[in-house]
């Protein structure tokens, strides 16, 4: 008999209103399928753990991506499909992880959660659970890391949260959907990834990163009190449209310039959600070629920092700068928009 797993590690899906204060916390399921009888009705077995901790989403950090990688690394043979019930908040950051930690998936790992909780009357949780658990049990085509969120399946690296209070939480600003739900599931069968090599596990992330959000009037003159003896392998700027920045200030160039010659990879990602940071075509993009900054093209802000956490400390610094702008799991498109 077909089983698949469900690995529930909290968020809004799973929270209830606490007695003394009345504020949502994650509960922690004992059994599913006692909250949601309709699981029975699959023609196929649904199983479910939970993670240690059962969070808001807020708290996650790589070592609950450690822990979702090793349990469907634990369980990869016995089950057809996997999906992970996470909060919204941070949804996006370990759909990226389960992307980049688990290579060449021959099976669907779909994330999802909601906007309300399941015992909420009004729950949008229900409908994402049911659905994630259909196409993790029947879309055998599917060799990827997916969020599920009201009536969509999108690339996980590829997807953002937009929303905290519409059920239609999440886009994918630069990649397609891989499958829109009505009556039933209409998958877009080209825009789905197809296995390329061997299945390959690593839970392993860096925190030796650090993010620079610019913004017109920004004190640069600090950068060294940050920089400096910090260890960071990886400084990613978050610069404005296509890739530009204040390149009036003497103090950018100067951090540049100590990255350059301290060996810290610059990755240029733009604030705009939509289009890609490519070959500058402004003035104001030119100090991308001039200090070897890697362009993020249309990576999101969320896949630019958990694909330069697991890639930190894995490669020298040449092999690094090409494989960050270089798609490892269909994470960006690696091609210049001219205009
Ligand atoms: N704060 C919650 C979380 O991310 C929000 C949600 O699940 O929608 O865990």
């Amino acid at each position: 008999m077909k089983k698949v797993l469900i690995i529930y590690t909290g968020g809004t899906i799973g929270m209830a209103a606490e007695e003394k204060t009345g504020k949502l916390a994650p509960l922690n399921f004992k059994n599913l399928v006692k909250e949601l009888p309709e699981l029975n009705q699959f023609d196929f077995v649904v199983d479910s753990v939970s993670t240690k901790e059962i969070i808001d989403s807020s708290n996650a950090n790589p070592k609950l991506w450690k822990e979702i990688i090793d349990i469907i690394h634990d369980n990869y043979n016995q089950y057809v499909g996997f999906v992970v019930l996470h909060g919204t908040d941070t949804m996006a950051f370990t759909a990226c992880a389960l992307s980049f930690g688990i290579q060449n998936l021959d099976k669907p790992v779909v994330i999802t959660g909601a906007q309300l909780p399941l015992r909420v009357i009004r729950t949008d949780g229900k409908e994402n659970l049911i659905s994630a658990i259909e196409i993790a049990g029947t879309a055998d085509f599917l060799h990827e890391v997916a969020i599920y969120f009201e009536y969509q399946l999108l690339r996980g690296n590829r997807a953002q949260k937009i929303s905290s209070s519409h059920f239609d939480a999440f886009r994918s600003p630069n990649y397609p959907a891989l499958a829109e739900s009505g009556i039933k599931v209409f998958y877009d069968r080209p825009k789905i990834q197809s296995k390329s090599g061997e299945l390959l596990f690593d839970s392993s992330f860096s925190n030796k990163i650090l993010v620079f959000t610019l913004y017109p009037g920004i004190d640069l003159s600090k950068w060294q009190k940050i920089l400096v003896d910090s260890g960071i392998k990886i400084l990613i700027i978050r610069s404005f449209g296509s890739g530009n920045a204040p390149t009036s200030d003497k103090f950018f160039f100067a951090m540049l310039e100590y990255c350059k010659n301290n060996n810290i990879v610059v990755l240029n990602t733009s604030q705009c959600p939509e289009g890609a940071v490519n070959t500058p075509s402004y003035e104001t993009g030119l100090w991308q070629t001039q200090f070897d900054v890697v362009p993020g093209y249309d990576l999101t802000f969320e896949a630019a920092v958990v694909k330069s956490m697991f890639l930190a400390e894995k490669l020298d610094i040449q092999a690094l700068k090409l494989a960050l702008n270089t798609s490892i799991a269909g994470e960006l498109t690696n091609s210049d928009l001219k205009i």
